[in-house]
């Protein structure tokens, strides 16, 4: 087994990780990167990024990961493909395994797991997964091409699934559980703007049929009134954009969590209830949730870390 030292681990590879890598090796911390499950996070899942600042003419998921990735790599930073697979919070320094057999005893840690997508719950979800189900247009999307899709969820994340997808497939129903959509004004815009896009106002999803492959749903409108009214729906795929779960799983149960899951931080910093463990992006971030507001509290992380091992020294 491989054992190395170091000043800084930080767990997950998005914009978050990323911008700590930055920061931590410029600040001649040597850190060490795990890029978990998603290198690059949820980012390489979307398709074009317009509002990363520097980006005038935007900029692919893919490409602003490589991007930082390069960056990271340039200051040094040691950025390892693998996962960690278990790690004790319970003293420093901590040490952690990851699944390519190393061991890392690590004076401080930063948690940038992100958050992962989330599903409605139904078991026919796991029965069609790779089979017409999908929580992800840009991975699955080019699969349903001249066919009929849906796209759950009324955010933007459902807004831009189901554009991506209008450009593929014949027709995309959004399945919407309320009277409105929650996405930005400018993607509602778009959305009621794509002739091939039909939206399905306070409808929810009952199930999901087929014989072997996804072949529809079935759906209620307007549940629990006088109108409620049962049909189906049918659809070669169903793509669900109905929000994300924060992914601290390893951390449980010595890291403080809110009611929804994510880390909670303290004192207006990145700062977690265990001195030396930071948590930065979607993780800690359940209300702004963007690539831009995730690499600052990546940098936030990073110059807190520095700061608390200034303080130890
Ligand atoms: P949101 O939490 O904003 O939206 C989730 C949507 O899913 C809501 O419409 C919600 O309905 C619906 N929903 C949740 N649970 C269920 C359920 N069980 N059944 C049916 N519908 C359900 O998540 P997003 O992933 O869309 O966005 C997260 C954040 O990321 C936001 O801040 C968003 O602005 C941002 N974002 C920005 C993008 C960009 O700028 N390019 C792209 C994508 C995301 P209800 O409204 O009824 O709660």
């Amino acid at each position: 087994m491989q054992q190395i030292n170091t000043k800084c681990l930080i767990i997950g590879s998005g914009p978050a990780g990323y911008t700590a890598a930055i920061y931590t090796s410029r600040a001649n911390l040597s850190p060490v990167m795990y890029v978990g499950h998603q290198p690059g996070g949820q980012l390489t899942t979307t398709t074009e990024v317009e509002n990363f600042p520097g980006y005038h003419n935007g900029v692919t998921g893919t490409q602003l990961m490589d991007d930082l990735h390069k960056q990271a790599s340039r200051f040094g930073a040691d950025i390892r493909t693998g996962i960690i697979t278990d790690i004790d919070l319970t003293q420093r320094p901590f040490v952690a395994h990851a699944d390519d057999g190393t061991e890392i005893v690590a004076q401080t840690v930063i948690i940038s797991t992100g958050a992962t997508a989330r599903y409605l719950g139904l078991p026919d979800e796991d029965r069609y997964k790779g089979m017409g189900v999908s929580a992800c247009a840009t991975c699955d999307g080019f699969f349903y091409r001249g066919r009929r899709v849906a796209v759950v969820g009324g955010g933007d994340t459902a807004c831009e699934e189901a554009l991506y997808l209008s450009n593929i497939a014949s027709e995309v129903y959004l399945i919407v559980r309320k009277n409105h959509l929650r996405a930005s004004k400018v993607m509602q815009r778009r959305v009621v703007e794509k002739p091939n896009i039909h939206i399905l106002f306070n409808t929810n999803t009952e199930g999901l049929y087929g014989a072997e492959f996804l072949e529809g749903a079935h759906l209620v409108e307007h549940i629990g009134t006088d109108n409620e009214r049962h049909y189906d729906l049918p659809v070669d795929g169903f793509f669900l954009a109905i929000g994300h779960t924060p992914n601290t799983e390893l951390f449980r149960p010595h890291i403080a969590l809110d009611d929804t899951g994510y880390i909670k931080t303290f004192d207006h910093s990145t700062a977690t209830n265990i001195p030396g463990v930071f948590a930065a992006g979607d993780v800690a971030d359940p209300h702004y949730r963007q690539a831009i507001t995730a690499a600052g509290s990546g940098c936030k992380a990073a110059l807190d870390t520095e700061r608390f091992l200034n303080e130890q020294a």
